[in-house]
């Protein structure tokens, strides 16, 4: 049985006639046809470029999905107005592309992108079933990943950018920065054309949200793990080889090269946007030709193809070109030449290819880009390597053509010698440039950019999950209930911060809530229960917080003790050595000072580095580098050091929580021995209570990650009720006599 594919992209691949409905066939389309139909069984949701009045829908839907395996999204005017002109195109794109100054934000469009982006997974799930393949496509659709995650979890969600991704510094200057991020992680695959947009994606994920990363993934605070993929985009080769083998490909030529006689043609295609360098281009040029004699031998061609034209922005940009070439021409036209052909408007395919084939140059220089596929095409119409590319450095595409003449767009004098060089290149050497570059792109198309990133996202995470062995602390409620209700004595260590309570960004304001109060009562009125408490707090802190319960309290992961009922705290670390401190702390400040964010806490029992406030990278680089340079000091000594969450902490192995709750445990007597012992936690230090070797141990780790634990809860939520439903109301009190 092929598996479904769901394609969900912001355009079907169809235009609406007055009529009539034709399938586009973009590099998307041909890449999903490619698809072998007796693996994949695709399908593709999305809007079909124009409004359609309510009475005619019916109809329109039943032939998009009749005749072309499309389900549309419709949209109202207003709608495609805020959601695509305005949140997409005004806000988001010029963002993308590394250009804040061309921002504009209005909440109005957000509230609207929010919501049609929730009409798109709507869509979705109403016709998907658990286990397909969704892939959802590029910047207008950033919200839809986590939405389909958070109302069916077991799709397989792939989600693709083909716009670049910007540094953390300018993506951040959104309005809206935070939930477009956590939307693109719903995804299960995350993929990009390449490596430093996706390092960019990553750091800002890291910057912004509280997630783990590493080279290819995010884990994100509720344990859900997107992968990151490298994917550079191809063209549809298959159709260039068909148009270029076509009966009237030479014919098409042979009238450019007639018309264009005797001049040495450069070709630059794009769609009219801010983003491909067009008027910089055009000061290249007047460069090039301020130095040339013959003005009559070159021709530039600016194919410009109208684009967002109710945008402001490419309203002025239009105009600034148009006047710009007019200049240009005024100063360099002969009266046989001018040497700019500009036009704005598209031109039909084949026309495409023929011009492509008969250029001499191709200058595509955009300031930046996701990937160019113009600069792709070029070189594919250049099946005799005759035709160099001068390509831009800041279009993804440059960092595979390696034989392109590399240039910096913002350099206008240096573009002007590419161009010059080009032209006068021997047929050597544009063979030698060109040849392998145009087997690259034939070989690389879309189909197997579509298929690489669909196997990658049907396989899963190729065993990248972790390897948790630990079940759902759900399934040991039972086994909790029984012991409580049967009245032998059951003994809980319980960590607190991160388990109990939901960690906070300032840990001075963890104090219990209503719901952790609730269950902290329910644990008192419990006769066969005995609660300890046992964190790397302090005895003040513990004190704080929770000195009001009737529970033992175990404060520096086992350092100082008291006793349920009050009391004072009994130091339990009298023969430790602590010497070690001298030769540690030293080492901690030199990182402190160096490492802006970061700080030293002096705990009585240990060290802490912190670096929850430096950039996520580099804090994770530094204290990498410092808990090697640490375990390489203090190889003789009895510390162990521990890279935890956000810290670093070196503390003496003569202190664990596992040593004091195994010490505790050791000194019950013998009517005391617990039929049960649970022992819960959510950090490195909590390891060592799930492994204290009692015979009746239930190990719960709380949160995501690796753990000796034998169940696992989601979150402090979670083992809250857990522990609540475990306990009952009680108002059936357990039988066994009050301890
Ligand atoms: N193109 C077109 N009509 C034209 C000229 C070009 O549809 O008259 C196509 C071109 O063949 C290419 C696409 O527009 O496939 C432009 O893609 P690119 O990746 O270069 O830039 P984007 O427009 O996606 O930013």
């Amino acid at each position: 049985m092929p598996r479904t594919l769901i394609n969900v992209s912001n355009r079907l691949p169809v235009t609406l006639g007055a009529d009539k409905i034709t399938k586009s066939s973009g590099g998307l389309v041909a890449a999903l046809e490619g698809l072998s139909r007796d693996e994949y069984a695709a399908r593709w949701i999305g809007w079909p470029g124009a409004a359609v009045e309510p009475d005619k829908q019916p109809e329109v839907e039943q032939t998009l999905i009749d005749e072309h395996g499309c389900l549309p999204v419709f949209l109202t005017r207003e709608e495609a107005d805020a959601f695509y002109e305005g949140f997409s195109n005004s806000s988001v794109w010029p963002l993308l592309h590394y250009m804040p100054n061309y921002l504009r934000y209005e909440p109005a469009w957000w509230d609207e992108y929010r919501k049609v982006n929730q009409r798109f997974a709507d869509r979705v799930l109403a016709t998907a079933r658990d286990g397909d393949l969704v892939w959802v496509h590029d910047y207008q659709l950033l919200l839809v990943p986590a939405m389909l995650r958070a109302a069916r979890p077991s799709l397989r969600i792939g989600f693709f950018l083909h716009t670049p991704f910007p540094a953390y510094d300018i993506f951040r200057c959104h309005p809206r920065r935070r939930e477009l991020v956590e939307g693109m992680l719903g995804a299960d695959l995350l993929g990009f054309h390449t490596f430093g947009y996706l390092r960019h994606f990553r750091s800002t994920a890291a910057n912004l949200l509280s997630v783990e990363t590493e080279i290819t993934r995010v884990r994100t605070a509720d344990g859900h793990r997107a992968l990151l993929g490298v994917y550079p985009i191809g063209i549809n080769a298959p159709k260039f080889d068909r148009t270029l083998d076509g009966a009237d490909h030479r014919e098409r030529q042979e009238k450019f090269r007639h018309t264009f006689e005797g001049k040495q043609i450069v070709l630059s295609v794009e769609r009219m946007d801010y983003t491909k360098g067009i008027l910089h281009r055009l000061e290249a040029v007047d460069c090039y030709l301020a130095g040339l004699e013959d003005r009559d031998k070159v021709k530039f061609i600016f194919v410009s193809v109208p684009s967002r034209e109710g945008v402001e922005e490419y309203q002025e940009l239009r105009a600034d070109v148009e006047s710009r070439i007019g200049r240009l021409n005024g100063k360099y036209a002969t009266l046989h030449n001018s040497p700019v052909h500009f036009i704005h408007g598209s031109v039909e395919f084949a026309d495409l290819c023929a011009l492509y084939s008969i250029a001499d140059a191709g200058l595509v220089t955009p300031l930046i880009d996701g990937m160019n596929l113009v600069a792709k095409e070029f070189l594919a119409c250049q099946r005799d390597g005759a035709a160099p590319l001068i390509l831009s450095e800041f279009a993804g595409a440059a960092e595979e053509l390696f034989g392109a003449l590399i240039v910096n767009p913002y350099d206008a004098a240096a573009v002007g010698k590419s161009i010059a060089q080009a032209l006068a290149m021997s047929p050597e050497e544009k063979q030698h440039r060109t040849g392998p570059m145009h087997a690259r792109v034939m070989r690389h198309d879309a189909a197997r950019w579509a298929k690489s990133f669909i196997d990658d996202l049907a396989a899963g995470d190729g065993g990248e999950a972790d390897h948790d062995t630990a079940a759902d602390v759900s399934g040991a409620a039972p086994q909790l209930a029984q012991a409580l209700r049967s009245g032998a004595p059951v003994e809980m260590f319980l960590d607190y911060d991160g388990t109990l309570r939901e960690l906070e960004r300032d840990p001075a304001t963890a104090r219990p809530g209503d719901a952790l109060r609730a269950l902290l009562d329910r644990f008192a009125a419990q006769p066969n229960l005995a609660v300890t408490i046992i964190s790397g707090r302090t005895p003040d802190d513990l004190d704080a917080f929770l000195g009001k319960f009737p529970f033992g309290l175990i404060a520096e992961h086992g350092a100082a003790m008291r006793a349920p009922g009050g009391g004072s705290w009994q130091r339990q670390d009298e023969q430790v050595d602590y010497g070690w401190q001298a030769l540690v702390l030293p080492i901690l400040r030199l990182y402190e000072g160096g490492t802006p964010g970061s700080s030293v806490e002096e705990k009585r029992t240990s060290l802490v580095w912190h670096y929850r406030r430096v950039d996520p990278e580099f804090g994770a680089w530094k204290a990498k580098q410092l808990a090697e340079t640490l375990g390489a000091v203090t190889a003789n000594t009895p510390v162990q050091v521990r890279h935890g969450k956000q810290i670093v902490e070196i503390v003496s192995t003569q202190i664990s929580k596992g040593i004091a709750a195994s010490r505790l445990l050791a000194a019950l007597p013998q009517d005391r021995q617990p039929a049960l012992v649970l022992c819960a936690g959510d950090d490195t230090t909590d390891e060592s209570l799930f492994t204290i070797g009692s015979d009746n141990l239930l190990s719960v780790k709380v949160g995501p990650g690796p753990t000796a634990a034998s169940y696992h809860a989601r979150d402090p939520a979670a083992f809250r009720r857990f522990l609540m439903d475990a306990l009952g109301d009680g108002r059936q009190p357990a039988v066994c006599p009050a301890r």
